[in-house]
């Protein structure tokens, strides 16, 4: 690991052997066990965790409940300078940070600065959107009297994030939140604390320099039971949360008994149709880029190919082909495409997903397997592979968050492959290959692909901070990031102001007194 500069990065980064994992801000405590995270890259400890109990979030709760009755009351666009020097703290330290990302997520090198950039690209949105929070003024129906909406800040955010993206889902939460008046307490993945803390030691740097008060950018640690903390807490009015849809109908369901509202960002089963109108190439690229790319870990990895019968043989054999130059190894080598699985139990996950395929009746088209020898000690490296399947198989119906690509085939027209792309449970992110305009147009239209995240000639992977993200059906309905996905983060208030003498009731009522 040193010969790539993890430990320079980890100094770079303020970590210890073992660090904090509860922090207000300035002040950091923990009292919980500890944890430790391991690096899927050689399986060496990158470092320890002290997690939250609650007698620490009860202290979190109250700091961040105090600190946000301040901050709520500075200018949005002052803490919108707030954020853009978080942002310049960012940059200045991408490298480090996004070679931790890879080290303890274990995905490539450039992925864990493309998070980082992220990061960067939500910061300097949510800058420029502090001076845009605006409401809409309306015409009143009655006379003299004026209606306009404003957003208030909403109060204190839970965020609640995967080990996926186990930098950029925080900042595209909190960097809104944060410009929106809120503050944020995050609770990220237990399976990657180490990058968790050093997210938390530049945002608690920047604010005390500021002099933010305590508790606007909150850290606790720690597996579900400290997610629950806040998911039954009516002391936070909205929890964000980004995982598996199992978590997610567990997270709703505590959220609505209190009825708080939730932002749900949960898994996908994501397609690209490749209509007999496709350019070959490009959807070779698109598709195993989106297939093994963060060795399939991504809540937007193409999982299904729905190829038309008339190009399914060229498909098959271009990809297939392309599987074979595919070099799996160290992440931090920049000469290799796919790294580890995060854990032990992603791998047994992957193959019992490559063995239920085969029970019920799929092909292998290409091998899948677990790597061993120098380099593979870890015992998370894994071959990607490819399954021809049917789209009504109970694995094909489920999120297999690995490399693993099924491959279907359709004929006849492009309403058989909307009809198998669409008939799944998930719904958050798809893709047309078609240089056909009718075909791209029937994709995108009211009868097309029912998920929130819908392409034309490019594949199913990745984001653009600018848009909207996120999906419908069991991927759970919430959108963060771009466009107006702040909205969330504040609570909306009509106001009608009678400049009158008089007092006119609405539609026409008289009641004389
Ligand atoms: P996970 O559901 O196991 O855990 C996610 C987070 O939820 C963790 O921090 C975990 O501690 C917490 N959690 C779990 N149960 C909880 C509960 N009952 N109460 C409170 N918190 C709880 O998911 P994971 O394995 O870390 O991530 C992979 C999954 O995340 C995949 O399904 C992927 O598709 C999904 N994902 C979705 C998006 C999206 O934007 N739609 C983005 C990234 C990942």
């Amino acid at each position: 690991a040193t010969d790539f500069g993890i430990e320079e990065a980890l100094k770079e980064l303020g970590l210890n052997e073992i660090n904090n994992g509860t922090s207000t801000g300035k002040d950091w405590f923990s009292n919980g066990d500890v944890i430790a995270s391991y690096s899927p890259v050689d399986g060496e400890l990158i470092g320890k965790v002290k997690t939250t109990t609650k007698e620490d979030y009860e202290k979190v709760i109250s700091t961040a409940q105090k600190g946000f009755k301040k901050w709520r009351t500075m200018p949005a666009p002052q803490r919108g300078e707030v954020v853009r020097q978080f942002n310049d703290e960012l940059r200045r330290l991408k490298e480090p940070l996004g070679k931790l990302v890879s080290y303890e997520m274990g995905k490539s090198y450039q992925e864990g600065l493309g998070e980082v950039q992220e990061m960067i690209d939500i910061c300097d949105f949510a800058v420029g959107l502090s001076r845009q929070l605006h409401g809409l003024t309306m015409h009143s129906e009655r006379p003299g009297h004026r209606m306009y909406e404003q957003y208030h800040p909403l109060g204190v955010v839970g965020i609640i994030s995967a080990f996926n993206f186990p930098v950029a889902v925080w900042s595209w939460n909190t960097a809104l939140a944060w410009v929106c008046g809120d503050a944020c307490i995050w609770k990220g993945s237990e399976k990657t604390p180490m990058t968790s803390v050093a997210c938390q030691n530049i945002a608690a740097r920047v604010f005390s320099e500021n002099g933010v008060p305590e508790g606007i950018s909150c850290l606790i640690t720690g597996d579900y039971k400290v997610g629950e903390f806040m998911t039954k807490d009516d002391r936070v009015p909205l929890i964000s949360a980004t995982g598996s849809i199992r978590m997610g109908k567990i997270v709703a369901q505590a959220v609505a008994a209190r009825l708080g509202k939730s932002l749900l960002e949960l898994g996908g089963n994501n397609a690209i149709i490749v209509t007999p109108d496709a350019n070959i190439k490009n959807t070779v690229i698109g598709a195993v880029f989106g297939a093994v790319g963060t060795c399939g870990q991504r809540c937007t990895s193409t999982r299904r190919l729905i190829v038309h019968e008339d190009v399914y043989d060229k498909v098959k054999n271009a990809i297939v082909d392309a599987y074979k130059q595919i070099r799996i190894g160290n992440p931090l080598d920049e000469n290799n495409h796919v790294g580890p699985l995060i854990d032990k139990d992603a791998v047994k996950n992957y193959l019992s997903a490559l063995e239920k395929v085969e029970a019920e009746g799929g092909k292998i088209l290409v091998e899948g397997g677990v790597l061993k020898g120098e380099g593979y000690e870890s015992g998370c490296y894994v071959k990607p592979a490819i399954a021809e399947a049917e789209n009504h198989f109970d694995i094909v119906q489920h999120e297999t968050f690995g490399p693993v690509l099924y491959l279907l085939k359709y004929k006849g027209d492009l309403q058989n492959a909307l009809g198998m792309q669409n008939g799944v449970k998930q719904g958050l992110s798809s893709a047309i290959m078609t240089n056909n305009l009718r075909e791209a147009e029937r994709f995108l239209s009211v009868e097309g692909s029912d998920c929130g995240i819908a392409n034309v000639n490019i594949g199913t992977s990745g984001a653009e901070i600018g848009g909207a993200f996120g999906g419908e059906k069991e991927t759970g309905g919430g959108r963060e990031s771009g466009s107006d996905a702040w909205k969330i983060y504040m609570r909306r208030q009509t106001n009608t102001i009678n400049y009158t003498t008089e007092l006119p009731l609405a539609q026409g009522i008289k009641f004389d007194l």
